[in-house]
């Protein structure tokens, strides 16, 4: 019953071992290979809007011939089905991962039968994880919004792709005296300086404004060795042309991604551009494709699993969207539960043209409470 129809390959986080400082940043590029455990080739992606979808600006032949085998070794998933069993589906993993928005809370007020579905997978020993792919805020900001909620998770449990961007810097030892220049918001600001980086950009960088005169040259920073690239409401000219510079004119120069979500929601009348616009913008000037630390890249997924020693078999990823919480958990090659308390609808979900299919869908994740009665 809770087999899947395909395995995705099981990929390791490779984490840099060396904690040498005095490596050099040119050994960076050589060390980029190594990450390819989560440069997927994901097979159910969307037509174009390439949500999420996480790749490298090089790419090397080994990554070339790493993508065909995958593509290969897929076979074609079998339609979701609606979640009968929730007890035999919660026996079968040790861990929980949850997307938040959509799963946890809508906005500003929790879904009905969060704290009780919480607590009840404790009392059964599971381990719960929450991750999201919004890095306007830090692990600690996140953890007062779950306090506000009522909801007693730690800051450990806690993985948003601020926090993956940082982390992602520290597995490939990114030289402590190199900058950072950040477009996004306060999130990753926090999570690079918690991690002992030196950044500029953010928000200050907000109000500035380029005038353009006969001669005008924009001078940036040549020791930026790493661009991060997340959702940012006061995105501008100006950042696009430094963030620009930076990659194309400081050798060895990262370009990094929280994520590419093509839209999100930030307000419940409608749905806005994401933080895949931002990161567009700066595909389309550096013609680079970023590395994406947030979902459905498996880097948190990797990331988690090896922090806490678990098996990805053992795992079931629950979430609203396909394109990305789907798309993650079926990239790690975990279980997969798609809630319809968020984005996607059961008409999505079972159109023909989507070729998303999780391995079980139900309504909201209280329905674990009523077990073997859940109906959809
Ligand atoms: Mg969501």
């Amino acid at each position: 019953m809770l087999s899947r129809t395909s395995t995705a390959a099981s990929h390791s986080l490779i984490v840099a071992s060396s904690t040498n400082a005095s490596k050099s940043f040119s050994n960076l590029n050589r060390n980029i290979p190594r990450f390819l455990g989560f440069n997927h080739f994901s097979p159910n992606l969307p037509d174009c809007s390439c949500s999420g979808y996480v790749s490298f600006g090089w790419n090397t032949s080994s990554n070339r011939k790493f993508n065909r085998s995958r593509m290969e070794g897929f076979a074609v998933r079998a339609s979701a089905q609606p979640l009968q069993n929730a007890d035999e589906l919660i026996d079968s993993v040790e861990t929980f991962i949850f997307d938040c928005d959509g799963v946890i809370w809508k906005g500003d007020k929790l879904i009905d039968g969060v704290p009780e579905t919480l607590d009840m997978l404790r009392s059964k020993g599971k381990r719960l994880v929450f991750v999201t792919n919004n890095s306007t805020k830090s692990r600690k900001q996140y953890g007062k919004k779950f306090e506000t909620l009522g909801l007693n998770v730690t800051e450990e449990e806690i993985f948003a792709s601020s926090f993956a961007a940082a982390a992602y810097l520290k597995s490939i030892d990114f030289p402590k005296e190199k900058k950072i220049y950040v477009i996004g918001e306060e999130g990753i600001l926090k999570e690079l300086e918690l991690a002992g980086y030196q950044y500029l950009g953010g928000p200050e960088d907000g109000g500035k404004k380029i005038e353009l005169k006969p001669g005008f040259l924009m001078e940036h920073d040549e020791d930026v060795g790493a661009v991060v690239v997340g959702f940012d409401r006061y995105f501008n000219y100006y950042k696009v042309q430094y963030g620009t510079l930076c990659i194309r004119e400081n050798p060895g120069c990262l370009f990094i991604a929280t994520n590419r979500d093509a839209v999100t929601h930030l307000t419940d009348a409608q749905e806005w551009a994401g933080g895949g616009s931002m990161v567009g913008a700066l595909c389309g000037s550096t013609q680079r494709e970023p590395l994406v630390v947030g979902k459905p890249s498996t880097f948190m997924m990797d990331y988690l699993a090896n922090k806490f020693g678990i098996q990805k078999s053992q795992i079931c990823m629950v979430g609203d969207r396909l394109d990305t919480d789907i798309l993650f958990g079926q990239n790690g090659g975990c279980k997969t539960l798609l809630v319809l308390s968020g984005v996607t609808s059961l008409s999505t979900l079972q159109s023909p043209n989507n070729s998303i299919q999780p391995d079980f869908y139900t309504n909201k994740i209280s329905d674990f409470l009523s077990l073997k009665a859940a109906t959809v």
